[in-house]
């Protein structure tokens, strides 16, 4: 009888662990409201990351809102490219938060933002890795695969086509986060091939160029999201070319976008106008 007993308690024991163990680990990840500018967290309980850091004056609430969610230190800082409306807060959020890693293009920009990042990254003692090349690695329980731009130069001003995209799968579900990637990055990226993915965050603010209807049904995204601002809106095409694969299209100048994920499926959490 005590046997019994005993038998019994160690199948509850073991029933409870298991269910426990079940219990879905979820990936949520934050588009944050900051004009015509990018900043995207992501984690879940393993781990944080952070895609771009919004303009200069956004750093402090940043990492504020980054601590609000009970995120204390950032395992990864991934800098798509150098322009003002990416790397603009990262030096803030270097002071406030602790930050792992860091990865950025491999080009060097002569600008008011880059230098206090340089200098930021230099005072936290992190050296950040300017990638020649494509990586892949695990983080949190995400597999994270990192795309390089195929050419040294794309021409006068086209700096946006150095952007990192990077592309994340949470179990079943992939993101895709296209930096600023315009025409001749997204014809490189559709050669590429494999872009279908859950959820897009759309290239460049939403603007509309040759590439993108051709780059939107590649992706097929369930969800769309749009980092423009309302003084600087995103095109009505791109709008309608997303909404013509069938996607659901948010927009971060109408509030922050969270998006959750329990490596199934992906839901919109919230959509508020607080940051
Ligand atoms: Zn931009």
């Amino acid at each position: 009888m005590r046997k019994a007993l005993w038998l019994l308690t160690a199948l509850c024991l073991l029933l409870t662990g298991c269910a426990a163990g079940e219990e879905a680990e979820e990936l949520t990840v934050v588009f944050f409201n900051v004009g015509k500018a990018d900043a995207i967290l992501l984690y879940t309980d393993e781990a944080a990351a952070l895609i771009d850091a919004g303009e200069n004056g956004d750093g402090k609430e940043l990492a504020e809102a980054i601590r609000e969610r009970g995120v204390e230190r950032l395992d990864l800082m991934v800098i798509t490219h150098f322009d003002k409306d990416h790397v603009g807060g990262a030096d803030k959020i270097l002071e406030r938060v602790e930050v792992e890693r860091v990865l950025e293009p491999d080009y060097a920009k002569d600008s008011k933002q880059y230098r206090q990042y340089r200098e930021a990254l230099e005072e936290a003692g992190v050296e950040a890795e300017a990638l020649a090349g494509n990586v892949e690695f695990s983080l949190g329980g995400c597999d994270f695969a990192i795309d390089v731009a195929n050419e040294d130069d794309y021409g006068e001003g086209e700096e946006n086509d150095f952007s990192l995209v990077v592309r994340l799968a949470y179990g079943d579900v992939r993101f895709l986060f296209a930096g600023d990637a315009e025409d001749a990055r997204l014809a490189e990226l559709l050669d590429e091939g494999g872009l279908r993915s859950d959820v897009l965050k759309a290239p460049h603010h939403g603007r509309y160029g040759e590439m993108s209807a051709a780059f939107f049904q590649a992706v097929s995204p369930e969800y769309a999201v749009i980092t423009s601002a309302e003084d600087d809106l995103e095109d009505p095409e791109t709008v309608r070319a997303l909404e013509m694969t069938g996607a659901r299209v948010l927009l971060t100048r109408e509030g922050t976008v969270e998006l959750i994920s329990d490596g199934q499926r992906v839901w919109l959490a919230e959509q508020s106008a607080a940051r």
